[in-house]
């Protein structure tokens, strides 16, 4: 393999830093961050920003994330190395590698054939065996696999969606943005226990909306 070259190297270094001051701090989702390289699941155009803390554009009108907030999602997830997790919103594939190196198991689905094809091919070229990922609507969650130990939704509903609370395990950990797609949404936690639902409000975030139904490619 080569060595990146210095700039590059430099890059990596201050995106590791942004997202330590933005409070990422657990080490194994560090380590995950520094291992899968942003750069691939940023195309075209925008590809030199891949080490800035900033959402980019990605194939069809979708974002990917900002590194901080994935870092933040992460992190709120307690992801196990046992635990099989479901990724609602696959985008560019990027959260879902993160999430792969921490867990035994990802499933993560998106409405869009796209940008599922395009992730799976990039997981099949980074040798991340361990990501299954599908086309459907992810707003009824992926019955044939349930439960998971840890569901993350990476677009925002209104409320938490009841097929995916009913996916989750005993103990099992929901992290997702909700609130209107048009104005700032919460990003919550939610735990399943043995008598019901805990929910912990996290941070302001701002994500595209979790809409209904297949999309066009585009
Ligand atoms: N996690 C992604 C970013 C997600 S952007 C990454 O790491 O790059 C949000 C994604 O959610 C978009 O790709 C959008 O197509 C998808 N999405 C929106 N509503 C959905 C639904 N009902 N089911 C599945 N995916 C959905």
């Amino acid at each position: 393999m080569n060595e990146p070259d210095p700039d590059t190297a430099e890059r990596k270094m201050q995106f590791l830093f942004a997202l330590r001051s933005r409070g990422v701090t657990d080490k194994r989702v560090l380590a995950a961050m520094e291992k899968i390289d942003r750069a691939p699941f940023v195309r075209g155009y925008f590809a030199t920003r891949a080490y800035d803390d900033t959402p980019l554009p990605i194939a069809c009108g979708q974002t990917i994330s900002q590194p901080s907030v994935v870092g933040l999602m992460t992190q709120a997830l307690r992801v196990g190395a046992r635990d099989t997790v479901l990724e609602i919103g696959t985008g560019s594939g990027y959260q879902a590698a993160i999430l792969s190196v921490l867990a035994r198991r990802v499933y993560t689905v998106d409405r869009h054939s796209r940008l599922v094809r395009e992730a799976s091919e990039l997981f099949r070229e980074l040798d991340l065996t361990n990501i299954t990922s599908r086309t459907v609507d992810g707003s009824h969650g992926l019955p044939e696999q349930a439960p998971f130990d840890r569901i993350l939704v990476t677009a925002a509903a209104e409320d938490p969606p009841g097929p995916l609370l009913a996916q989750l395990k005993i103990g099992g950990i929901m992290v997702l943005p909700v609130g209107q797609s048009d104005a700032v949404q919460r990003l919550i936690r939610v735990t399943r226990t043995e008598t019901g639902l805990d929910y912990d409000e996290l941070m302001p975030v701002r994500f595209v909306p979790l809409l209904e139904g297949l999309g066009r490619d585009t």
